[in-house]
């Protein structure tokens, strides 16, 4: 029974592939995997001429290089399985972007035709784009469709019918990559034709094109067919690069893309887009952006809006985070009470409750910044954000796209630099997004919180909402002058053009913002309990081994008083004096005492003892490590644990900090080397350990510099 006979539906995201699915296949459907991977398989069928036709929904992807699951899926279907037909769902309010994907069904040669979506939307917009001519540029039949309301629904299958009786196979579309490229491709396609080198699947200049893509699958299948030739088309490939980008600075990547939008561009600039808009017609969108993306008064509207949401952060979160302060306390103050002296109690009230506790405590804050955030993103705010900063960032050597990936490593606050780092594979020029993963996390990342959340309430109490934004905007100008400086030296090379798409402004959905808040919170406290309990263990463990030996109990005084002059040269105060005095001897004997100890030599031109080296060693790991093991280290032999005040007291009071300690925690904190998955992504992603290494290594120097100014200055004029 396999006179079935199948066409596919494609395009990109959101482009309305299901909506239209639905529409045609009604209840007649099955969802499944495809064999292997989590990505869906939707398939259903329509009665045609008797007989039935087997219609897939494709998962929805912007490019067909394998870069991710859902490309490799909807490639592997179209090769493998050989639809009828392809019908490429593009969105109409979206034409350039949706093309892109058109343009490669074209370059692999599958039967195609165009749905093209939500002509509602565009009219809405007051676009007219003129099908005829659309269809006859690119030799492809197009049927408009309004897949939300089914509109067009018949019109599509009359097409579809003729399609699949043709006998003509569609031609294949030649597109020119420029002298260096296509010479390239000429030469490496008759090499793979004359081998037949997988050329039963694919077509041989598309195999040439996917080399030059790099696309990681096409190189390990080629590598399995025949290994000769797999390694001579790369070095082709590689020669061709180095060429490329002694000349333009470009990958072939890039110059591909590049050709690829400017072949749409053409098309386009045909007079295929007519927007008529005049002034008291305008789109509500629009009429918003006119204010919202204004030369002068977006930026006043974006400070305000950042100022805003800081202020609801602090200011609502600081009755719930008593709340949860009280508990630990409390919890901290049961455990001391009931548990045996030793080990175990220490453990248990130093390592876990004061430690965790202090990350622990910050959750309503964090909840209700990523509230905050999601409100941004939800209403389309965001992109405008991204919209505004486009010039700026090219000035600094960046890309428009660079924007999302500092929104998306925390931007705002509370990202993290892991998708960040992976969000500038949408980047097509190398340079610009090697400058990007080496900026993107100086970003305020949800980790970092906790320990400005901390420093804030210990020192800043007054302006929290000011300080916050203050952290943001050193942040940001700190990322954008490392860009340029990274872009004037070793990664040097001219901008790439770019054009920025607005969605329209939606309200932001109840729902939807509980969802993404609850999940981003929860990610937040399942790591304080997995990852951040086990590291503090650990830390708690160095802290507390290997505990002074018998013989030195006695000597202690003389030793304590050599010891303690460098934390009281570095903070004007003696910090062990609400310590018992053997314990304060212990944990400077401990291990991470003396690993602290020792960095003090140096640490103590930036202001940070001991403790906070031992605290941002840790915080490699982690960033919110820094707060747990401030609050592990301040905790342990307390002289008085049951009436103990919370951390950030601990540091202000008597005892404790100078403010100017915490300001240069907090500088260091906000540039030192990102955390260890963060450096992993970065070595992934730039292709090469070094950078990872890098980054690590100009991050830290660079937060010491920094840390050191600030409390020397702040010394010298006497903070
Ligand atoms: P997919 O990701 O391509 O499967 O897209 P969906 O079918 O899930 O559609 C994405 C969104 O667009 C949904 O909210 C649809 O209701 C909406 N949508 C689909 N087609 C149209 C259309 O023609 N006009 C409008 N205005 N919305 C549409
Ligand atoms: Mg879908």
């Amino acid at each position: 029974m396999n006179s079935d006979i199948t066409i596919a539906l494609a395009g990109n995201p959101n482009a309305g592939k299901t909506t239209l699915f639905n529409a045609l296949t009604g209840a007649r459907q099955h969802v499944g995997n495809y064999p292997g991977v989590t990505v869906e398989k939707k398939e259903g069928f329509y009665p045609l001429n008797g007989s039935r036709l087997r219609i897939v929904d494709l998962p929805g992807t912007y490019s067909l290089t394998a870069y991710s699951m859902e490309e490799v899926v909807a490639r592997d279907f179209l090769v493998n399985e050989r639809p009828a037909l392809v019908i490429d769902i593009v969105d109409a309010s979206n034409l350039e972007r949706n093309l892109y994907l058109t343009v490669q069904f074209m370059e692999l040669g599958v039967p195609l035709m165009i749905a093209l979506n939500m002509m509602d939307m565009a009219e809405s917009r007051g676009m007219m784009i003129d099908l005829k001519k659309l269809s006859s540029l690119l030799d492809v039949p197009v049927v408009p469709t309004v897949a939300r309301i089914g509109k067009g629904k018949q019109e599509l299958m009359e097409t579809v019918r003729e399609r699949v009786n043709r006998e003509k196979a569609d031609k294949l579309l030649h597109l020119s990559y420029g002298g260096d490229l296509d010479q390239a491709i000429l030469e490496m396609e008759k090499e793979v034709r004359c081998a037949g080198f997988m050329t039963d699947k694919y077509p041989a200049r598309w195999v040439a094109l996917k080399y030059l893509e790099s696309d990681e699958q096409i190189i390990r299948k080629g590598e399995e067919a025949n290994p000769s030739l797999s390694k001579r088309l790369q070095s082709m490939v590689q020669q061709v690069s180095n060429h490329l980008l002694v000349t333009t600075g470009n990958s072939p990547e890039a110059v591909i893309a590049d050709h690829r939008y400017g072949y749409i561009h053409s098309i386009l600039k045909q007079g295929i887009m007519i927007r008529k808009h005049d002034q008291d017609r305008l789109y509500h969108s629009d009429k918003i952006d006119k204010v919202v993306t204004h030369r002068f008064f977006g930026p006043v509207v974006l400070f305000l809006v950042i100022f805003g949401l800081y202020h609801f952060t602090f200011t609502y979160s600081k009755i719930p985070v008593g709340w949860f302060e009280k508990f630990f306390s409390g919890l901290s103050r049961l455990a001391s009470t009931y548990l045996p002296e030793g080990h175990f109690k220490s453990l248990v009230v130093s390592g876990v409750i004061d430690g965790v506790g202090g990350v622990l405590g910050f959750v309503p804050l964090i909840m209700m910044m990523f509230f905050g955030i999601s409100i941004l993103e939800d209403s389309g705010y965001l992109a405008r954000m991204a919209f505004m900063l486009d010039r700026v960032f090219s000035f600094f050597g960046l890309h428009g796209s660079s924007v999302m990936a500092f929104i998306i490593s925390g931007g705002i606050a509370g990202g993290c630099a892991v998708p960040g780092v992976m969000a500038t594979r949408t980047l097509r020029s190398r340079r610009e997004r090697l400058a990007t993963l080496l900026t993107a996390p100086f970003m305020n990342c949800g980790a970092k919180l906790p320990v400005f959340a901390l420093l804030i309430a210990a020192f800043f109490k007054e302006n929290e909402a000011v300080i916050m934004v203050m952290i943001t905007l050193v942040s940001w100008g700190g990322a954008l002058l490392v860009a340029k400086f990274l872009r004037l030296t070793i990664i040097r090379g001219e901008p790439t053009p770019f054009v920025m798409e607005l969605p329209p402004y939606r309200l932001p959905m109840l729902k939807g913002l509980i969802i993404h808040t609850w999940e981003r919170t929860w990610q937040y406290m399942r790591k304080a309990g997995t990852v951040i309990l086990g590291i503090s263990v650990i830390l708690w463990a160095l802290m507390t081994f290997p505990g002074l030996p018998e013989d030195h109990r006695n000597q202690s005084i003389s030793q304590e008083d050599s010891q303690t002059s460098v934390s009281a040269k570095i903070d004007g105060t003696d910090q062990t004096q609400s310590l018992k005095p053997n314990e304060a001897e212990a944990l400077k004997y401990s291990i991470a005492g003396r690993i602290g100890t020792g960095m003090e030599k140096i640490s103590h031109l930036a202001g940070f003892d001991w403790r906070v080296n031992i605290a941002l060693l840790g915080g490699f790991a982690a960033k919110e490590i820094v707060v747990s093991t401030l609050g592990t280290a301040y905790s342990l032999g307390e002289a008085d644990p049951e009436n103990s005040p919370p951390l950030s007291e601990k540091l202000s009071g008597p005892g404790g900090w100078r403010p100017l300690t915490g300001l240069s925690l907090l500088i260091f904190t906000m540039f030192y080397t990102p955390c260890f998955a963060t450096v992993i992504c970065i070595s992934r992603e730039a292709g090469s350990w070094k950078w990872g290494a890098f980054s690590m290594a100009f991050n830290t120097v660079l937060a010491f510099i920094l840390a050191v100014a600030v409390f020397q200055i702040g010394s010298a004029i006497g903070y």
